[in-house]
């Protein structure tokens, strides 16, 4: 039987049956490979052209990307693609991740500029655009947000209205921070049939009325394009509707939730090379007469950094294979849509734990590298620049918390089952997540016993209880992948995770009880019980993970 979306609010899984990196086939493996080689070969050599926005350089790499198959890695062959899994798909994204810019145009072509069309388009658009998409002849974007709408996506202004001789479509309205407009040929782009019906149209760049604005000056990821898309009265064919009319939520959400998941992919990616510029760093720089990587408080930090990373690994890698088992059941179109509906939850927290590590990572990088992490002289200080954006688009990450809060409650939750099947020896470390499930459930209940219908509009609530819950799935991940590899640094590293995410949700939940329940002493209590954990020694293990990081010349999370 195969894993199902949020499961694990239930139920442990065997380590068993719960994929992890060290699954890999050969198949996704060569494919991991080649994304590294090519970011080694092709991406990091042309990064100032990249940074620079000569156009001519990412385009000329993307059409690589498709020679090498990588553009329509998730597009079924028969319309020009490779008709591979989504854990290789975050293995590509992965890789690509550390020259930020390039990653970003990459996913917008691949990723949300391909997907709607694949996932949504009738068999006639497929024919005619799939296969230029996935060999690189035509770029693709996707056009959602505008100046008066990102969040609330649904409130969109531009309008679509029929032309009057009945065989176009008019789009009248102005769309923002494009990814990918300088050289897009298709817009993925949502307006209201009529000021009111949502709906996603295929606008082709060369139809009359569309022109894109000046480029955006950016914080970060200033390689890649962002400008805005003006629909002047654009006149495109009748047959160019992305799924139905009204129903363009379909395909903005859905498609989301896999841009999302990515989002865990790029944590990992960039974080790690993050990671091994601040080790190789640390071992050269000297103060006081040691290398800084030999004082204590740098090994914490090297040593966090590469935990966390390894805990969203687990996460990403996870999901990904869940995603794609539920994938390979799907008969149907509306199968497959539903498969990835079924994992809004996890796809979320990848986006909102994913961008939220990866830039600590990068932040206690830079603190490591001193004034030298605030120079544009090493690459730290665009990590920096370049995680930032993480954390605001696809969907911002309270949008996120909130969706996950409100998942959380909506979810019908099937019967806790007890911790650790595995071993008949109760590990501490399991009975802990057991705990806390336990704990969720009771917050969750209690959450909507006081507030009824209202509590969606809680939101401080909300965001505490997908808090807790972003730690018990993480949590679950690193055990299982520790138990499962046996590798004693995987079981400091999620030992030492677990004892500090016990100790956040327990402060969390703290948080809750006063408006949850004034009276308070029974649920304190209850909080106490449910949160106890036995004191690990999180300083040696960190120095241990530490040792192991400095020793290797190519320091890996996981
Ligand atoms: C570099 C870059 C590339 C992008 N690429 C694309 C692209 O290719 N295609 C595309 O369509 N869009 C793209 N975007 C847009 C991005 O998706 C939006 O910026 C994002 O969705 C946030 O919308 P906003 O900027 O309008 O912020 P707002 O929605 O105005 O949010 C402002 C703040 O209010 C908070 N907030 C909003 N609503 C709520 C609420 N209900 N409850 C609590 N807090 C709330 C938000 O979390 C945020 O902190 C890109 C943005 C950037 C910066």
């Amino acid at each position: 039987m195969r894993l199902r979306g949020a499961d694990f609010l239930a139920h442990q899984s065997a380590p068993s049956e719960v994929f992890t990196p060290e699954d890999f086939s050969n198949e996704q493996q060569m494919i991991g490979d080649l994304a590294q080689r090519f970011l080694r070969e092709e991406l990091i050599p042309r990064q100032d052209s990249i940074e620079r926005q000569e156009w001519q350089t990412t385009t000329t790499l993307l059409k690589r990307c498709g020679d090498l198959g990588l553009l329509g890695l998730e597009v079924p062959v028969e319309y020009g693609g490779a008709g591979l899994d989504k854990v290789s798909a975050m293995l590509v994204t992965q890789a690509f991740a550390p020259v930020a810019s390039f990653g970003v145009s990459y996913g917008g072509q691949s990723g949300i500029g391909t997907l709607p069309l694949v996932y949504f388009a009738t068999e006639e658009l497929k024919r005619r655009y799939l296969p230029a998409l996935c060999s690189g002849e035509l770029f693709s974007a996707y056009a959602l947000s505008e100046a008066t709408s990102g969040s609330d996506a649904m409130a969109v202004r531009t309008t679509a209205t029929r032309s009057v001789d009945g065989l176009s479509w008019i789009l009248r309205g102005e769309k923002m921070w494009i990814t990918n407009a300088a050289f897009a040929d298709v817009f993925t782009t949502f307006a209201k049939v009529d000021g009111k019906d949502f709906t996603c149209f295929l606008v082709p760049k060369d139809s009359p009325g569309v022109s894109t604005g000046a480029e955006e000056r950016k914080m970060g990821l200033r390689g890649s394009s962002t400008r805005t898309l003006i629909l002047d009265n654009a006149k495109i064919p009748l047959e160019n509707i992305v799924g139905e009319i009204g129903k363009g939520h379909h395909v903005a959400f859905n498609i989301l939730n896999i841009g999302r998941a990515k989002i865990g992919a790029i944590a990992v990616g960039a974080g790690r090379a993050a990671l091994e510029a601040a080790v190789t760093y640390a071992k050269q720089r000297a103060a006081f007469g040691r290398a800084i990587a030999s004082f204590g408080a740098i090994q914490h930090k090297l040593a966090e950094m590469a935990l966390r990373l390894w805990v969203v690994e687990s996460m990403v890698y996870r999901t990904a294979a869940m995603m794609d088992g539920a994938l390979g059941e799907a008969a149907s179109r509306d199968e497959a849509v539903a498969a990835i509906r079924e994992f809004a939850l996890e796809c979320s927290m990848l986006k909102v734990f994913g961008s939220e590590v990866l830039d600590y990572v990068v932040d206690e990088g830079l603190q490591i590298f001193g004034g030298y992490g605030y120079s544009q002289e090493y690459p730290i200080e665009r990590y920096y620049r370049d995680a930032r954006v993480n954390r605001i688009f696809e969907g911002t990450n309270e949008i996120n918390r909130l969706l996950i809060g409100g998942l959380l409650l909506k979810e019908r939750q099937p019967p806790l089952t007890p911790a650790y099947p595995i071993d008949s020896q109760p590990d501490p470390n399991w009975l802990s997540v057991h705990h806390c499930r336990k704990l969720l459930r009771e917050l969750t209940t209690i959450s909507t016993r006081v507030f009824g219908q209202s509590i969606l509009g809680e939101q401080e609530v909300l965001m505490h209880l997908s808090d807790i819950a972003m730690e018990i799935y993480a949590m679950d991940s690193a055990l299982c992948r520790a138990q499962k590899s046996r590798r004693v640094l995987y079981n400091w590293m999620a030992s030492t995770f677990v004892s500090d995410a016990i100790q956040r949700i327990r402060e969390r939940a703290e948080k809750l009880i006063p408006i949850l329940s004034p009276e308070g002493t029974a649920d304190v209590a209850l909080v106490q019980h449910l949160t106890k954990w036995n004191p690990y020694d999180t300083i040696r293990s960190r120095r241990k993970i530490a040792e192991s990081l400095l020793e290797s010349p190519t320091p890996q999370s996981g």
